[in-house]
């Protein structure tokens, strides 16, 4: 039962081959079973779960049908859950129970989607790797000696390893595209602003976006459609139709125009994922798709900028978790100078300490101009370049990351070395754009993603690409030994 995914689901359901309670007790006895060895997720809500597949099941004997009604999945433990810890990953929310929904949680619940429980992250969505959780590091079930990727690692390893059919996650400069990479998965990072970002902790809010991490692009369709939508509780939130996602997943590749950025090809790209890459190009151009090179010329600028502008961003959005009005408050404080310092001291992990200064420091008056301003201006020639582009091209392919999943512990000295490793994905996060990674191939037993970028809401083209690639393709079939 734990291999279906989410299109199998609902098909098993819709056909009462099975009930939405009997599926989620043999999830929930999987993932007390197998998730010690991987430490996917920070809590597990099993009574929640219970709940709603019950109503599920009730509403489905009532005639009531969707895709999502009845259908496990769990939530990145940023997304707030009514009276259910909200960690963050983070020691400073270790205690924290939201007192509301996050708009998403609340939309999927009401489609009748049925959490299990809340998966394992980076601290406050601030990694690479899943190493800097509060509550230990993920385990990549493709090879438990490496890391899954972040910061949506519990998401993805859990997918990955069957423990459920999907999850969601968020992706602030590659969070759902980067592990859905590392563990052979499907994610998607949708157009700034198409998923509400209400009760979703901010790392940093002009970069921040929910997205479904999945198996397989039909079963993502179906989680973006239900997480999908204007929400007024979000300013950003933007007032576009949704589109039926799994009803274009069909459409024909013929003539479908696909830019190629020769920057990615670069020295720092592992030469077997760069040979991986252009046989998914190939695979592509046998389902009628025309390749053209493009540039992308400033994308070199893209690492700096973004790691001056998100811990920008983050710096403002943390200052909330004083031990006053958010988070962790420390042992008989002296004073208020004290009980601010030793707080967020205690509360906070060193990489988010680290990028709290950062931060600070970009914004502080003298350096304000020299740093923040001009990664801003930055900004804005990447969106630039992406805008011409797509002048010329309907979807920009390459790798979605440089190199495979590295082993635990192996960039923890050098904070820089991991961030280089974004460097495929931060530019969709500083120009907006909706990103999906998809599996393409494997480099020593470690999965590989392609990656795929598309002009603003064309988040139905990046599926349907996808889908037929996988219909033609059984790389994301491949399942992981021992799960
Ligand atoms: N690795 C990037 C960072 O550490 C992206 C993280 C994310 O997308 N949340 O900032």
């Amino acid at each position: 039962m734990h291999q279906m995914t989410l299109a199998e689901i609902a098909r098993g359901l819709a056909d009462k081959k099975f009930s939405s309670e009997e599926l989620t007790k043999v999830l929930l006895a999987r993932i007390t079973q197998l998730d010690p060895q991987l430490n996917s997720f920070i809590s597990l809500t099993e009574e929640l779960a219970l709940k709603q597949a019950k109503a599920a099941d009730v509403r489905r004997a009532n005639g009531e049908s969707g895709a999502l009604l009845g259908a496990p999945i769990a939530h990145k433990d940023l997304f707030c859950t009514q009276g259910i810890r909200t960690s963050c990953g983070s020691k400073m929310l270790d205690n924290f129970k939201a007192p509301y929904d996050a708009t998403v949680v609340a939309k999927l619940a009401a489609a009748g989607a049925v959490t299990l429980g809340k998966t394992n992250m980076d601290e406050f969505a601030m990694g690479s790797a899943n190493e800097s959780s509060w509550y230990g590091a993920v385990k990549n079930p493709w090879n438990l000696e490496h890391v899954p990727g972040g910061s949506s690692g519990g998401s993805a390893a859990a997918v990955a390893a069957r423990l459920l059919p999907a999850a969601t996650a968020t992706d602030t400069g590659g969070s759902i595209r980067q592990p859905a990479a590392f563990t052979n998965l499907t994610g998607l990072k949708p157009t700034y602003g198409r998923v509400s970002r209400w009760g979703m902790i901010a790392y940093a809010s002009s970069l921040d976006q929910g997205g479904p991490l999945a198996r397989t692009a039909e079963d993502c369709a179906i989680l973006l459609q239900g997480m999908a939508g204007f929400d007024q509780n979000d300013s950003t939130s933007i007032d576009e139709p949704v589109p039926d996602y799994s009803a274009s997943l069909g459409d024909s590749l013929q003539g479908l125009r696909i830019g190629v950025p020769k920057e990615y090809f670069s020295a720092g790209l592992d030469p077997r994922i760069a040979e991986l890459i252009q046989n998914s190009i190939k695979e592509l151009q046998k389902l009628g798709a025309v390749i053209k090179e493009i540039s992308l010329p400033n994308m070199q600028h893209a690492i700096p900028a973004y790691y001056v502008i998100a811990p920008a961003e983050a710096s403002s959005n943390l200052s909330r978790f004083d031990g006053v009005r958010f988070g962790h408050r420390c042992e008989q404080p002296k004073d208020l100078i004290d009980l601010y310092k030793r707080s967020r001291g205690e509360g906070f992990g060193p990489e988010v300490q680290r990028r709290i200064m950062v931060g600070a420091y970009a914004l502080s008056a003298g350096y304000y101009d020299a740093y923040y301003l001009k990664a801003q201006k930055i900004r804005r020639l990447v969106k630039n370049d992406f805008m011409a582009a797509f002048n010329e091209v309907d979807i920009i392919l390459g790798p979605t990351t440089p190199n495979t999943a590295w082993k635990l512990g192996a960039k923890n000295s050098d904070p820089v070395a991991a961030y280089l490793e974004d460097v495929y994905t931060i530019t969709a996060n500083l120009a907006g754009l909706p990103g999906l990674s998809m599996p393409a191939g494997f480099v020593d037993g470690l999965p590989v993603g392609v990656q795929l970028l598309a002009p603003y809401f064309q988040e139905g083209r990046l599926l349907n690409v996808a889908h037929q690639y996988q219909l033609n393709t059984d790389w994301h079939t491949r399942t992981p030994t021992g799960f």
